[in-house]
């Protein structure tokens, strides 16, 4: 790769755990000049070999760019690590992952200190950084004008999307996507609780998995946000509510049959349930949205 570090935006980057320096390597290939500083002096040794230049401390490594990427632990992590150094006139950027109040809190906390703030929601795994095919990217939300200033380095791990000016809305992408795994990932857990005690080969029967949960995903996902948007859950409806609640006993039986616990399942069950006898048995799934959300 052709590094002209002339043209590239010099950056400093606190914190070089996994993720940290997967990000480093991206951009001393890229031929940014990079700062780094990590607590633990001994892990900066490696990206030093490559380009990096090592900063004694924390507020040392703020002062050496104008552009300061943070990639540690927690929230918590960052107010200690950034305590001392001065952030007049820096371009904070958060890659932490963190909730959207402690986003919109660590917002407020930096401008109070003369910085601008962008927070960021990593959507990869480290070695997807740096491997565009591998379709990473990062949610990005807070100063509009940092992010279109420095949207080209940005860019330079993984792709990017920036989510708007309300700090906290990164985070929240983040935790809402990865939230939404979680309850794939426990409907798989109980598919494949179901069959374990059977001659039912689970290499064989993962890419039926795969294709179904597939299948479902898109015209679910996107019926549930229409009609989320329009207000009227009766249009369009495929599957409506009062069958589905009719097949519940089906899946708690066949759960009790293959002695599988239906505790995953149950609470979405319940809901169903809550729904219908609010007189939605027209509706499909979206109304337990409002279930959730409101807490009728
Ligand atoms: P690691 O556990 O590998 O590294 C944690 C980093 O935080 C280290 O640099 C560690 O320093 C530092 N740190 C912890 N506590 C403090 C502290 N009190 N003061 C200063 N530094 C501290 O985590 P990752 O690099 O994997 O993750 C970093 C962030 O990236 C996290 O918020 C994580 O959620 C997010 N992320 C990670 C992904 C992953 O798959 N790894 C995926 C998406 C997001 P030290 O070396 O001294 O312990």
């Amino acid at each position: 790769m052709t590094a002209n570090t002339q043209e590239k935006t010099p950056l400093t980057l606190l914190g070089l755990g996994a993720m940290g320096t997967a990000l480093a390597r991206t951009w001393l290939a890229a031929g940014h000049p990079l700062t780094v500083w990590n607590r633990t002096p001994g892990r900066a040794a490696g990206l030093v070999g490559e380009g990096a230049k090592p900063a004694g401390g924390a507020p040392e490594a703020v002062a050496a760019s104008t552009l300061v990427v943070v990639c540690l632990l927690d929230d918590a992590s960052v107010g200690e690590a950034l305590a001392d150094a001065d952030l007049a006139g820096k371009d904070l950027v958060n890659l932490t992952t963190t909730t959207p109040a402690q986003a919109r809190a660590r917002a407020e906390w930096a401008r109070g200190r003369g910085a601008r703030y962008l927070d960021g929601g990593i959507m990869a795994v480290p070695p997807m950084i740096g491997v565009p095919e591998a379709g990473g990217y990062v949610f990005y939300s807070g100063d509009t004008e940092l992010f279109e200033e420095h949207r080209e380095t940005l860019a330079v791990p993984a792709g990017t999307t920036y989510v708007g000016e309300d700090a906290g809305h990164a985070a929240l992408h983040d935790v809402a996507l990865l939230s939404a795994m979680y309850g794939m990932v426990a409907g798989a857990t109980h598919a494949f609780a179901l069959i374990r005690k059977e001659d039912i080969d689970p290499v064989a029967f993962a890419p039926l998995l795969v294709d179904w949960i597939t299948a479902m995903a898109g015209p679910s996902v996107t019926g549930t946000a229409r009609k989320l948007a329009s207000g009227d859950y009766t249009r369009d409806v495929v599957s409506n509510l009062a069958m589905q609640v009719a097949g519940v006993p089906t899946f708690v039986t066949t759960a009790e049959e293959q002695g599988v616990s239906p505790e995953l399942l149950s609470p979405y069950f319940e809901l169903m349930r809550r729904r219908l006898a609010l007189g939605s048995g027209e509706e499909d799934l979206t109304g337990l949205v409002d279930l959730l959300a409101r807490g009728e």
